[in-house]
């Protein structure tokens, strides 16, 4: 039985592919995922197509289910879909880097400011804050705390001055003061209007800002790809930062950014301390939207153990028929540490059902395997039709690993087995046809 076991894992590896037919089923589910996590409907389904595509005729790796691989292929393109890798922040050559920020009301754009001046004092930078939202002297006040708290000046005119005038006295400050990078605060509106869109558009005349930074709530769902794209249309945007990701949202609205405005998210709040804003990781966010953090980290595991060039080593082995003691011992081992690797995670693929006690059994089994083979000669181990035509070959074997003749004959029959049935999945594979078993 635990022969029959390490063989069944072995054969349900390396020889499958995503089909048209074996993804319709996760792909939904992934649909669904995505629909949850807000990402809007348009995008889902050009995603979705798009994925579906590219995946079929991909090989799985061994020890891999189609759903998992599936979830691997889909979370690889999300983060392709929002930029790779992190996308720094832009300083300018010479002269201050100028930092506007841009936003619809509450969604944080006050609170950032003061983050990100505190993020880039870290960094060694001098920093000013402007106070630019003049229609609420408390939004004043809010910033002139914060950047007490942060220990960054802020510069005020009061609520009678115009922004762009404000922009503009800041700005002079900033350069009298030899300071490294201006971040300023601006007004937001509950809505996208034309008067908030002709405030920003004056203040960045006067700006020619380095960064143009679209302030987005995490919880904005599918309205955030119309947003991002007013604000990238009216007033050009060269990034955003996503704010409250410590919420429930899963943030779909990060996909929106960057497929509707080609601009990368570059930083996320998730917090509301002054310390709580990080860089913008794109392979984390995918984990996140797709909420299958626990599929992705064991095929990514599952990817380590089964290196992709000793799959495609043994795939030419299987078409050869060549798969000998060697390639068995491998697979073995793989086999083990995909067996304790389950253990850690709690979950291997098809083997939902295994307790504990059948793989300390398996791995038993296995062990006692490995001795055989361990006692054979490189030749044998390369030719194990000698094995099979010598009953002095397998009695030495039997003699020198403490097992039985018996024992022996079964293994050196069970690689020939294994030859005949991996044969017939390549058939299966190549014709899309079930062969005869003729075993
Ligand atoms: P503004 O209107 O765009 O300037 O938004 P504010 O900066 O005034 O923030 C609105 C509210 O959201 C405040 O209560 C902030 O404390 C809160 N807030 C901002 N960023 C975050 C965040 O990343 N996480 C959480 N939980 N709250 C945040
Ligand atoms: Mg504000």
């Amino acid at each position: 039985a635990e022969v029959t076991n390490h063989d069944s894992a072995l054969l349900s590896c390396s020889s499958e592919v995503l089909t048209k037919e074996n993804i319709v089923e996760p792909m939904r589910d992934i649909r669904r995922a995505l629909l949850e996590a807000d990402v809007s409907l348009p995008v889902v389904r050009r995603f979705v197509q798009a994925v579906s595509d590219q995946a079929v005729g991909v090989g799985l790796i061994r020890g891999v289910k189609p759903d998992q691989q599936l979830v691997k292929i889909v979370s690889d393109e999300l983060v392709k879909l929002m930029g790779g890798e992190v996308s720094e922040l832009v300083f300018a050559k010479s002269g201050p880097t100028v930092i506007l920020l841009a936003g619809l009301q509450g969604v944080g754009k006050t609170t950032v400011s003061a983050k990100l001046a505190l993020y880039l004092k870290k960094q060694g930078k001098t920093c000013m804050l402007i106070a630019g939202d003049v229609y609420r002297p408390a939004a004043i006040d809010q910033l002139v705390i914060l950047g007490k708290q942060v220990d960054v000046p802020v510069y005020t005119a009061g609520t009678e001055v115009k922004p762009a005038q404000i922009a503009r006295q800041g700005l002079e400050e900033a350069k009298k003061k030899n300071v490294d990078v201006v971040i300023m605060d601006t007004a937001g509106r509950l809505q996208i209007d034309k008067a908030m869109m002709d405030e920003l558009k004056e203040v960045k005349r006067v700006l020619n800002p380095t960064e143009v930074l679209l302030v987005v709530d995490a919880m904005t769902g599918q309205e955030a790809a119309a947003l991002v794209t007013s604000f990238n249309m009216e007033i050009g945007i060269t990034g955003a930062i996503l704010t409250k990701l410590d919420g429930d949202s899963r943030g779909g609205a990060a996909l929106s950014v960057k497929e509707v405005s080609g601009k990368p998210i570059k930083l996320v709040g998730r917090g509301e301390r002054m310390e709580d804003l990080e860089p913008f990781y794109p392979d984390r966010m995918a984990g996140r939207i797709l909420g299958m953090g626990d599929v992705l980290s064991f095929v990514e595991k599952a990817q380590e153990v089964m290196r992709q060039e000793d799959a495609e080593d043994l795939q030419k082995k299987i078409m050869s028929a060549k798969f000998d003691f060697n390639d068995f011992l491998k697979q073995t081992r793989a086999v083990a540490r995909m067996g304790s690797m389950s253990r850690v995670i709690g979950m291997i693929p098809g083997m939902g059902k295994v307790t504990p006690a059948q793989i300390r059994e398996a791995e038993k089994s296995l062990k006692i395997m490995e001795g055989m083979i361990e006692a054979m000669t490189p030749e044998e181990r390369e030719k194990p039709e000698l094995l099979a035509q010598s009953p002095d070959r397998r009695k030495r074997v039997a003699q020198d690993s403490g097992k039985t003749e018996q024992q022996v004959s079964q293994l050196v029959a069970q690689i020939f087995q294994m030859r005949v049935r991996m044969k017939n999945l390549m058939g299966v594979m190549e014709s899309g046809s079930v062969p005869a078993l003729n075993n």
